[in-house]
């Protein structure tokens, strides 16, 4: 299977080279040029499958060329192994609600399940064999922690993480500040999350400096993330096995549920994906008007979410726009050159069709988390609080399943302001807190970070 970019289809790549790669040399992304579509038999195969075996099955639809089967599910097994639940991922019935809880990985957010599979890919594709490979990350504040701990102390590999300087929570950051290896570089940026991402996006592009450091990625924006998150989707589905079921979903960079509508794609039954968001609601604004305009980034208490150019959205594009290349092409010129686009009507009514968006602040979030303890004794991070009151604001849709995308203790001053409780340090983080944090804080500026990661690797 050969892969292409969402701006130029006739340029083609292998699954090893976009995984590296990240983004496409035009700045499009990755999308592969065929999507396997299960049948109603092999969907009954599917869902009687452990999640590890469920994994390999729908990961080696993208990778085959690449890695064979036996090889994908030792490594699969291997990136699962560490996890506090066996089954990877927990279903759990809250009240009348269906919560699929992600987070029982070494860092505490859904980000891991597909992190500790490509730290295994970096190493069987043996990229690093030769060189050094230097793997630059923007984080809102999950993303770093799960490459970090997926990549920490493996050979010829350095990682570098930007994150938006005090705009992450204080435990999100101690995670990634506190790992002490030699090959893990962290970078507070005066700067929003957006800001990070372009840096990294803008790096990328410049291919001399791309080729001089060895350089890979590890965002959202990388297509081995999304395939390894569509896993979720059809286990859950098989485990509530019934037809139609809609997904709420916290929604940042439009990753996590663009896998979804992979899934979709794929032949799973799924009426609704349910984009939730916090006050940046430009998901929101472009799935109900068209208008995809990037405002200016606003913190809230979900600082995952907190993003204003949501770079998956451009593969959804893709698909509505049956596929052509130019008209993506012209509308990324756009919102370069003028600062946003407009999609007509029919593209806005096939969007619809798939998905339904609304946001909720900080206030409402708060009043969630603290309702849903009185009620249930249940707590909820911000972030899974945010799926959970969009899953209440939309009707008509049957069966609703929220992912719980990040553990409550990451965000434990918000659990405390909402409910007064103390949420108890999970195993996984044991000793975080104590250990001496590193990180240098740079200008938002791109010669002097590129300046800093040659110095680094010099
Ligand atoms: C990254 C993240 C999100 C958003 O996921 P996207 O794939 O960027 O849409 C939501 N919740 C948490 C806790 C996250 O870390």
């Amino acid at each position: 299977m050969k892969y292409f970019s969402t701006r130029n289809k006739s340029l083609e790549f292998s699954f090893k080279d976009i995984f590296l790669r990240g983004l496409a040399p035009d700045g499009g992304l990755f999308l592969p040029s065929e999507i396997k579509k299960y049948n109603q038999s092999e969907l009954k195969n599917l869902s009687k499958l452990s999640y590890v075996d469920l994994a390999t099955e729908i990961i080696l639809n993208f990778c085959k060329d690449d890695i064979n089967k036996a090889q994908l599910k030792i490594l699969i097994d291997k990136a699962y192994s560490n996890f506090k639940s066996k089954e990877v991922v927990e279903l759990k019935k809250i009240g009348n609600h269906n919560l699929l809880e992600l987070y029982h990985g070494p860092t505490l957010a859904f980000k891991d399940i597909a992190m500790q599979v490509i730290g295994n890919m970096y190493d069987y594709l043996k990229v690093s064999k030769e060189k050094i490979v230097n793997i630059i990350v923007a984080t809102s504040g999950d993303t770093g922690s799960a490459a970090i701990s997926a990549l920490n102390d493996r050979k010829n590999i350095n990682v570098f993480v930007l994150h938006p300087h005090n705009k992450i929570s204080n435990i999100q950051r101690k995670i990634m500040t506190t790992i002490g290896s030699k090959n893990i570089f962290n970078i507070a940026i005066e700067g929003s999350f957006d800001d990070c991402q372009k840096i990294v996006k803008d790096m990328f592009n410049d291919n001399e400096f791309r080729e001089k450091i060895n350089m890979s990625g590890v965002n959202s924006i990388n297509w081995a993330r999304i395939i390894c998150q569509i896993v979720y989707y059809f286990y859950a589905a098989f485990k509530i096995d019934k037809q139609n079921i809609s997904f709420s979903v916290p929604t940042g960079n439009f990753g996590d549920i663009y896998a979804g509508y992979m899934a979709k794609k794929m032949g799973l039954s799924i009426d609704k994906l349910i984009v939730a968001t916090n006050e940046n609601d430009i998901l929101r604004r472009v799935i109900n008007t068209g208008e995809y305009r990037p405002g200016k980034v606003k913190p809230s208490l979900s600082p995952s979410m907190d993003i204003q150019v949501s770079s998956n959205f451009e593969r959804l594009l893709f698909d509505i726009l049956n596929e052509d290349d130019k008209k993506v092409s012209l509308l990324m010129n756009d919102l370069k050159i003028k600062g946003f686009f407009k999609l007509d009507l029919n593209s806005v009514k096939i969007i619809k069709k798939n998905f339904c968006a609304e946001k909720i602040n900080d206030e409402e979030v708060l009043a969630i988390i603290k309702n849903l303890n009185t009620e249930e004794k249940f707590i909820l991070d911000p972030h899974t609080a945010t799926a959970f009151g969009v899953s209440k604001k939309i009707n008509n849709l049957s069966e609703i399943v929220i992912l719980g995308t990040a553990h409550p203790y990451k965000f434990l001053e918000t659990v405390k302001k909402a409910t007064g409780i103390e949420v108890k340090l999970p195993k996984q983080l044991s000793n975080v807190l104590d250990k001496k944090e590193r990180f240098d804080i740079l200008d938002n500026n791109i010669s002097k970070i590129k300046n800093y990661i040659l110095e680094k690797t010099s």
